[in-house]
């Protein structure tokens, strides 16, 4: 029997390294004359996972040296009073990146708000353009889990030219844009990838087929060990809350991927926390150094 030494991505260790680079890349742009990096965020309502993912976005850009605006809106703010104050935003020449945090209240349209995002402060990477542009390979802002997920890969030297790449979930945030990234003319990328949904037939049969797999469907622990080829390497996007009588809280955070029983058969599996959840955050913040160097005057 073939036995792989499983490694683990570890998003907490890459996360710092590459923070240490955008403080470093910051630090050396506000010398040379350019502005201070600066991210708005909005929130509306209070959702606790909201919450905690923009208290954890404005915390990193203290870390970082960057500036950051929070406006906070109740659950029944208009979706015309939101689109004014992104217009606003737009229009700051403070603000270099502007980021809603998703998911909104339903009477809220997430296309009106993301089209209302100025592209050049789209930092998100969710904004028609930005999709335009990545999807012809263009200079774009990507989509801030992807792009994290190509740092990690690219972190850790893994060469995915020519592997399998089976993607399972093809969300606008996710799943699409991970399978586009992976499958361009790029390193890392140069993967043929199969994009799975919900409506996919034998979805074991190409899980088994894959190089790599990325579980995007937020499911608790929906990719088995029967799913996965010895050797694979897993990228887990899940973040789910289960129950746990063992934790104070009830509850613990488990990902879309069995890890367990899913670990030992693969070359690399990211942890869930610990994993892609941490480099969502560094893709967010390259995005807001590269749009505050734009924003800037100087070569
Ligand atoms: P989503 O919830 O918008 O969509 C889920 C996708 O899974 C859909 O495309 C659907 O077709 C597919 N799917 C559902 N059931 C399926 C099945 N039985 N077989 C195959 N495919 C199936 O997805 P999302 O917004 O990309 O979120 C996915 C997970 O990733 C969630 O747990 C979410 O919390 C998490 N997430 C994490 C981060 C991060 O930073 N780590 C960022 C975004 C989302």
């Amino acid at each position: 029997m073939y036995i792989c030494a499983m490694q683990l991505l570890d998003g907490k260790a890459t996360a710092a390294h590459i923070k240490e680079q955008i403080k470093k890349d910051t630090a050396e742009h506000i010398a040379k004359g350019g502005k201070q990096p600066h991210l708005a965020a909005i929130i509306v309502g209070n959702n606790p996972a909201s919450e905690a993912y923009v208290g954890s976005k404005i915390r990193t850009c203290e870390e970082l040296g960057f500036g950051s605006t929070l406006k906070r809106f109740e659950e029944d703010i208009t979706e015309e009073a939101l689109l004014d104050e992104i217009r606003h935003m737009n229009d700051n020449d403070e603000i270099d990146g502007i980021l809603v945090q998703l998911p909104l209240p339903k009477h809220i349209s997430d296309d009106a708000v993301i089209n209302a995002i100025d592209p050049g402060k789209d930092v998100d990477g969710f904004h028609p353009v930005s999709t335009g542009r990545m999807v012809l390979g263009q200079k774009a802002y990507l989509p801030a889990t992807p792009y994290g997920m190509m740092l990690m890969l690219k972190h850790y030297n893994i060469d995915t030219k020519g592997m399998h790449c089976v993607v399972v979930g093809r969300s606008n945030i996710v799943g699409t844009p991970m399978a586009l990234l992976m499958s361009r003319n790029s390193n890392p990328g140069n993967a043929t990838v199969t994009l799975c949904h919900r409506h996919t037939k034998n979805l074991k049969e190409h899980c088994l087929q894959a190089d790599i797999i990325v579980a995007a469907v937020g499911i608790p622990k929906f990719i088995t060990e029967d799913m996965v080829k010895e050797g694979a390497i897993i990228l887990d996007v899940g973040i789910n809350r289960i129950d746990d009588p063992t934790r104070k809280s009830g509850k613990r955070l488990v990902g879309d991927v069995d890890f367990d029983n899913v670990k030992d058969k693969c070359s690399y599996i990211t942890p869930v926390p610990g994993g892609v959840g941490l480099m969502t955050i560094c893709g967010l913040m390259m995005n807001t150094l590269e749009a505050a160097k734009e924003h800037s005057n100087i070569d």
